[in-house]
Order: structure tokens, then sequence, then C-alpha cells
């Protein structure tokens, strides 16, 4: 399993599973297979021989040495997500892996999530024996930016919304184009989510919603990094001198620290992600803020330096 020291604060990737080889491809619309050969770096960590992207869902645990924080939850097991099929009723080991990790649910005092998205909420939840949906974690606070969840809950439409929508066509929803025919099966996919995920946890009085870019417990703060989502905050770690950034959506594969306008075909707003990565990039250019990618295969993390008209992910600090 990779871990990582940050200060005093050790950083361990749980994987969920690896995205199947060409499901991704093309959603980032200009990384044609010829451009990811084109980009050395990109194999065999983040790109295959054949120039096709690879991507995994992993989540995060941080101990920094008084709390033990999951950043990202995954797709989860047994979910329903008629936007995403094959991410659908999964059943992975991800519960085996976090306990060969050290770490039993118990044990996890705090959920922190970049974004509301189906492969970043699942474990928040799972079905106990009768089949009810509970938190995972159950004595975990789960600390959510208020706009992030704000912006989840207004994707649910009334009943009479839903059917005047319902087979409209594309929407301005970015991530209804691309993954729905419109805004009322968006609002389905997010009822079943609010039903699954978030309403065990809200029952337990365990949500906490938090303000843009508040630092959550010392060491630990939401960054927002807009673009992907409306609110979409990526998560900064620091300790003794030491910092860390775990991306998120804001950065959705390496080919976007090579060309950081290239947006992902499920941002809500490209061209700002595009502005706010390249901005990002050469603020952390040449220093030894270690980034660690929420979709990141292989090595899964390294350092920025810069490369070309672009960047590229190193080993170690420039
Ligand atoms: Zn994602």
């Amino acid at each position: 399993m990779k871990t990582w020291h940050v200060g005093s604060f050790k950083v361990t990737e749980i994987p969920e599973f690896p995205i199947a080889v060409g499901l991704l491809d093309g959603v980032i619309a200009e990384a044609t297979p010829d451009v990811v050969r084109g980009i050395d770096w990109m194999r065999p960590d983040f790109a295959n021989e054949q120039g096709q992207t690879l991507w995994d869902v992993h989540s995060y645990v941080v101990d920094t040495g008084d709390q033990i924080i999951l950043i990202d939850g995954g797709c989860g097991n047994g979910k329903s997500y008629p936007m995403q099929p094959s991410w659908t009723d999964l059943d992975t080991p991800f519960l085996d892996r976090l306990t060969e990790a050290g770490y039993s649910p118990d044990d996890i005092d705090i959920l922190l999530c970049t974004h509301l998205h189906l492969d970043h909420i699942g474990w928040f939840s799972m079905k106990d024996s009768a089949g009810r949906w509970v938190p995972t974690f159950p004595h975990a606070r789960l600390v959510l930016v208020r706009d992030e969840y704000e912006r989840h809950l207004a994707q649910m439409l009334s009943p009479e919304d839903e059917e005047s929508a319902a087979g409209a066509g594309a929407d301005d929803d970015p991530i209804a184009r691309a993954f729905l025919a419109d805004s009322a099966s968006l609002s389905k996919q997010t009822k079943l989510i609010q039903e699954e995920t978030f309403d065990p946890i809200v029952e337990q009085g365990l949500l906490e919603l938090v303000p843009t870019n508040a630092e959550v417990v010392p060491g630990v703060r939401y960054e927002q990094t807009l673009g992907h989502t409306a609110a979409h905050h990526s998560v900064r770690l620091s300790s003794e001198g030491r910092s860390a950034f775990v991306t998120g959506d804001f950065i959705h594969h390496p080919m976007q620290i090579a060309r950081p306008e290239w947006s992902s075909q499920g941002d809500w707003d490209g061209a700002t992600t595009g502005r706010n990565r390249r901005a990002f990039f050469e603020a952390a250019a040449g220093t030894d803020l270690l980034i660690l990618g929420t979709h990141f295969t292989g090595a899964g993390a390294g350092y920025i330096v810069e490369d070309g008209e672009g960047f590229r992910l190193a080993n170690a600090p420039a």
C-alpha cells in the first residue's frame, strides 16, 4: 500500500478499484492516443503503450497523530448509480484494505470530501446485516463544504420539474450532458445518492457543514479549487514545515499537469478549471508540495516541475 509522510502526518492510499481501460477514453477531448504517447513521462504510470489514459478510484487516510481522517469515499458497495452502471452494485474489499493499512471503520474520526460525485462518496455508508443503509464509520463526522452540499441538494427536482425535464435533451449541467440525457435523470440519480449515502449520516447527526476554505483540524484545510464542480475543494495538509495537496478532480488526470488548460468533459466549467490549474502549478513548481492525485495510478503522487508549455510530475522536489 502506498504511504507518504508529510511532517508528522502519515498518509495511506486505500485502493478501491482500477477504472476499466477505455471507459474514460475521450473524457479529456484533446488527449488523443497520439498526444498521450508523445508525452514520455505518462508511461507506464499514467498511460499505456496504446496512449490510453489510466485511472483508478481510491481514498486517503490521513493520520495526524490526533485524528484519523478519510478523504473521499470512492463508489462504495451495493450502491445504485444509473449514471454509471458499471459502478453500480460493486463488491470490492475496500474495508479489508483499510484494515490491512491498520485502521478499522471505528477508528475514523472525520470524513472529508472534495466534491459529491458518485465516485467520491460511496463508502460513507454501507448496508448493515438487515439491508439498511448505515454510516460505515460510526464515529466519524462527515465535514463537507456547505456550498458543495447545497449544489448537490439543488440537483434534486420536484416530481413535476422532473417530468417536464424528462426527455428534454442535454441541459446546462455538463455532467448531465456527458453521462445522461437530461437533468431529470441527474435528479433521480442524486435522490438515490441522498437516500443511500447522505440520509443515514444526517439521521445520526454526523453531518457538519463548513464554509469555503475551512481549516478542519490544525494542518488539514479545505482549499477551494473551482471548476470541476461549482464548489469543488481540494485538501491541503501541513505539518512541521512540509505540505501535501489532495487534488480531488481539480487535477483529474496527470495529462492536465502536462497541459493545464485541457479540461475534463465532466467539468462544470472547464475554462475556469484550466485557468485555476495553471495558476496552481505556477505556484507549486519547484517547491516541495507533494501532489496526491485522487484518480492517479502508478506512483500516484509527486512534485510539480516546469516542463515546456506545461509542467510534469517528478519523483523528488526540484
Ligand atoms: Zn472523480
